[in-house]
């Protein structure tokens, strides 16, 4: 089966005598056993629940035929994943998740885990970083916010000679549209509050894996730590995926053109979107992804212009978070990226603008655009026809 029909046409209840064609929210903490002595499949909902396996049973096959775990959220699940390599070290990108950065510099980096922070971009820097002993790379791509690409197969066959786990962070791109297990690496997380959930009403996280072993850890992690997502937030999850292909493909499709349309305007000095020729991941991201995504980053050149941009928008709410059939716009580096030091955000231009491009009509979307950006830069403003 393919993506799409997998998405709907999965058992929804298995071991049910009614046959649901949705998923039972098993809303229960216990489950009650035959015997003193010894457990069935479930005894504890911290420990299994049937609502999320389910729904770990369909983000697996998502991935082809790997084992999911979910987690509490997308933190969460990076969090399980940077226990593998507790007391060794870890190389990880430089353009991260805002709320990545804060994880390993003041959980990992305080509890012993020796971080470094490398272009993973760079094939001889990556070399370089590996060449000492390291049990985990880390890496987004896309990366957020700048829609930066790294060459994923490369990357896995540099950590597989070095015996370093490869960990893709693909919310960017959703599962049907990336499979980096498939291109070599180990494990992949996604923010499932992003594309997979796709309405905004879920924060969850994901982390699948092709290997016994780790899944094993992954999901003692999981029952030891507590961070099982809830059989609510699971169902919501399972009831959103069955859209994910019509909603992003709806999404892509105007964030495509919005990229285009930004990319030609005379104030907009650069747009970072992996689906622009002019992109520099351009042909990179298209040989082992088959979705460009929704989120696209622009510059102005003018921090205060892009601010009263942002602010102008009407359609576009001011919001963190990506991948919702709603609109959304943020300034990451005082927003979703704001807990990262400014030495250390990495060439992340303080005047980034992220979209995150929705389901509404494409023609709403671009002239909520267009009305904004004639909010001039600050400089103009002194000039003006409503001059002091
Ligand atoms: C949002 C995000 C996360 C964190 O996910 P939450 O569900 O918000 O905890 C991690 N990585 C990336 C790339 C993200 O965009």
């Amino acid at each position: 089966m393919r993506p799409a029909t997998r998405l709907v046409r999965f058992e929804a209840a298995p071991g049910d005598p009614w046959r649901p064609l949705s998923t039972p929210i098993y809303q229960t903490a216990a489950f009650e056993q035959e015997s003193a002595t010894e457990f069935g499949a479930y005894d504890y909902t911290r420990s299994g629940n049937p609502t999320r396996h389910v729904l770990e049973r369909e983000l697996a096959a998502l991935e082809d035929g790997a084992h999911a775990v979910a987690f509490t959220s997308g933190m969460a699940a990076l969090s399980a994943v940077t226990r593998l390599a507790a007391r060794g070290r870890i190389v990880a990108g430089l353009d991260l998740y805002g709320g990545t950065h804060r994880l390993l510099a003041h959980v990992c980096e305080p509890l012993g885990i020796e971080v470094e922070r490398v272009d993973l971009a760079d094939a001889l820097a990556s070399a370089r970083a590996l060449a000492r002993r390291t049990d985990l790379v880390l890496v987004e791509s896309p990366s957020n916010p700048l829609l930066g690409v790294v060459d994923v197969r490369a990357l896995a066959e540099l950590c597989r000679a070095h015996g370093a786990l490869l960990c893709v962070d693909g919310s960017l791109c959703p599962p049907a549209y990336q499979q980096p297990l498939a291109l070599g690496a180990d494990l992949v997380v996604h923010s499932a509050t992003k594309y997979l959930c796709g309405h905004g009403d879920v924060t969850a996280g994901v982390v699948s894996t092709r290997s016994r072993p780790l899944f094993e850890r992954l999901a003692f992690t999981q029952n030891a730590e507590g961070a099982g997502l809830a059989p609510f937030e699971c169902w919501l999850l399972l009831r959103g995926l069955k859209t994910l292909p019509l909603r992003f493909t709806a999404q892509q499709r105007h964030a495509r053109h919005l990229a285009r349309f930004l990319a030609a305007h005379p104030l907009v000095t650069r747009v970072h979107y992996p689906g622009l020729v002019t992109h520099p991941g351009h042909a990179l991201h298209r040989a082992q992804s088959s979705g460009d995504g929704a989120v696209l980053s622009f510059e102005t050149g003018d921090v205060e212009f892009s601010r009263r941009l942002v602010e102008a928008l009407e359609l576009f709410s001011i919001a963190v978070s990506f991948g919702s059939v709603h609109s959304q716009a943020t300034l990451p580096c005082h927003m979703s990226h704001r807990s990262i030091p400014a030495r250390e955000r990495h060439g992340l231009p303080p005047d980034l603008v992220r979209l995150s491009v929705g389901i509404e009509d494409l023609r709403d979307l671009r002239a909520d655009l267009e009305q904004a950006l004639l909010c001039r830069p600050a400089e103009q403003e002194t000039i003006g026809v409503r001059g002091p």
